[in-house]
């Protein structure tokens, strides 16, 4: 018999103690072991539960809880006590299953050092994109091939705001309290649309993919708040999606080899596998030496959804415990460095507003390529905001992101420039 202690009954608590106590004998068949539920630690036993929670089970004692324990289900999110409990979990030998992104995003390398040293489990599947199982395939599965490129959709509510600005025409704001009404969104929803919990998961991804550790601090984000109407119209016009797009690629800063990991809404083209990842939906593109690309997709978020993935770790680490197996342990041979920001290579669709008259695309062109920028594309825009400016939509070829930043100040300087509308990347090509 394995005793099993869950942390935390919210949202996804609630989903795997129903799991663990309507499915206990199929759950002791696939592991070998009867998952024996000794407490369910909250903050406050006062609180009403679903009425599958077995009440006497309820404990505001978390450390008591977790000494009694052969695994330890860690769902209270934030940083502590979370990490504490998890560092007490595994130094008495505990296997533990967290679905704790912010926590591994933040502490990931003390906690795998410590359940390393301790020989115990650290499993966190649903970490990234809820019930998609793209920790297992990265950890495990391509474990003996050589990932270039992750591109990910893993925040359900920002990729609902973006598509219902696509598809209804939306404006951020109203989109995003149509997710707060669906219960897409928090009644705080900053840390989903300034790209936070994004960043997060891409850090978890990056680690796991290039054997190299990498924090939440490795990681340059910027969200979708700023994201217009109209950039939505405009990107359709050349055939994109808007899409808030966790990155992480290997790459070069000069002579030195690194990883370069990011968040920001990026144009992907329409006909791009994750252009068709609608709503709430996560899906993560890999791009493999060998296996070539693989799309991981489903539903990202939902306490039932999510519980799938924690209960599949909860079963791997059962097996584990009556076996005598182990989960595997933190890769992170390569210590590639996280490069700087500025070293990031991209394409940029610039959008810029300037007067309506003859020259003007010359004098333009000119100064983009003076520093070393080549333009892709240059198309009249739709969206002028007077009479007598045009729009003007510039697509790059790869650059820097420190040229474009040169560009950018250079194009302020111009006359003719009435304004610059936006900046995006263009990814996924
Ligand atoms: P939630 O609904 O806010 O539930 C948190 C639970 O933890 C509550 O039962 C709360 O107790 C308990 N708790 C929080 N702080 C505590 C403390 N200091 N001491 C004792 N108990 C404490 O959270 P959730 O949405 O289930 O998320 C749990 C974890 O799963 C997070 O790491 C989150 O990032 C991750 N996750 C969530 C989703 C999702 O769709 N929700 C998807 C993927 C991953 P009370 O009930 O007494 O307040």
């Amino acid at each position: 018999m394995a005793r099993v202690a869950v942390l935390g009954c919210g949202v996804v608590g609630t989903e795997v103690v129903r799991s663990l106590v309507e499915h206990a004998d199929e759950l002791h068949s696939r592991t070998g072991t009867r998952l024996d539920l000794v407490g369910i630690g909250v903050r406050s036993t006062a609180t009403p539960r679903d009425p599958v929670v077995p009440t006497e089970l309820l404990t505001e004692d978390l450390p008591g809880l977790v000494r009694r324990a052969d695994l330890v289900i860690e769902l209270l999110g934030g940083i502590e006590p979370a990490r504490q409990l998890i560092l007490d979990a595994v130094g008495s030998g505990a296997s533990v299953v967290t679905a704790n992104k912010a926590l591994l995003a933040a502490h990931g390398p003390q906690l795998y050092e410590a359940a390393d040293a301790a020989r115990a489990d650290l499993f966190f599947e649903a970490a990234v994109a809820g019930a998609v199982p793209v920790v297992r395939g990265l950890r495990e599965s391509l474990a003996g091939d050589r990932i270039t490129r992750i591109l990910g959709i893993v925040n359900g509510t920002t990729n609902y705001i973006l598509d219902e600005m696509t598809t209804s025409g939306l404006d951020f704001e109203t989109a995003l309290a149509q997710a707060q009404q669906l219960g897409y969104a928090e009644a705080d929803p900053t840390a989903d649309v300034q790209g936070l919990d994004a960043a997060a998961k891409a850090a978890i991804l990056a680690s796991l993919a290039f054997h190299s550790r990498t924090a939440l601090a490795d990681v340059p984000v910027q969200g979708i708040r700023e994201i217009t109407p109209a950039d939505i119209a405009s990107a359709a016009q050349t055939g994109h999606v808007i899409k808030l797009l966790a990155i992480a690629e290997v790459g070069r800063h000069g002579t030195v080899p690194g990883i370069a990991v990011r968040v920001h809404p990026a144009l992907v083209p329409i006909d791009h596998p994750l252009a068709s990842v609608r709503g709430p939906y996560n899906a993560v593109f890999v791009e493999a030496a060998a296996a070539g690309t693989l799309m991981f997709y489903g539903a990202g978020a939902g306490g039932v959804a999510t519980s799938s993935a924690v209960l599949g770790d909860v079963v791997a680490a059962a097996r584990n415990f009556v076996n005598g197996g182990k989960a595997p342990a933190e890769s992170a041979y390569a210590a590639l460095p996280a490069m700087p920001a500025e070293a990031v290579r991209t394409r940029y669709q610039i959008r810029i507003e300037v007067a309506d008259q003859p020259g003007v695309l010359a004098e333009v062109a000119a100064l983009v390529a003076r520093r070393g920028v080549s333009i892709e594309t240059v198309r009249q825009g739709a969206h002028a905001s007077a009479d007598d400016v045009a729009e003007l939509v510039i697509v790059t070829h790869e650059a820097s992101e420190s040229a474009l930043a040169a560009t950018v100040v250079d194009l302020d300087t111009l006359e003719v420039i009435k304004r610059i509308t936006s900046i995006l990347r263009v990814e996924g090509n």
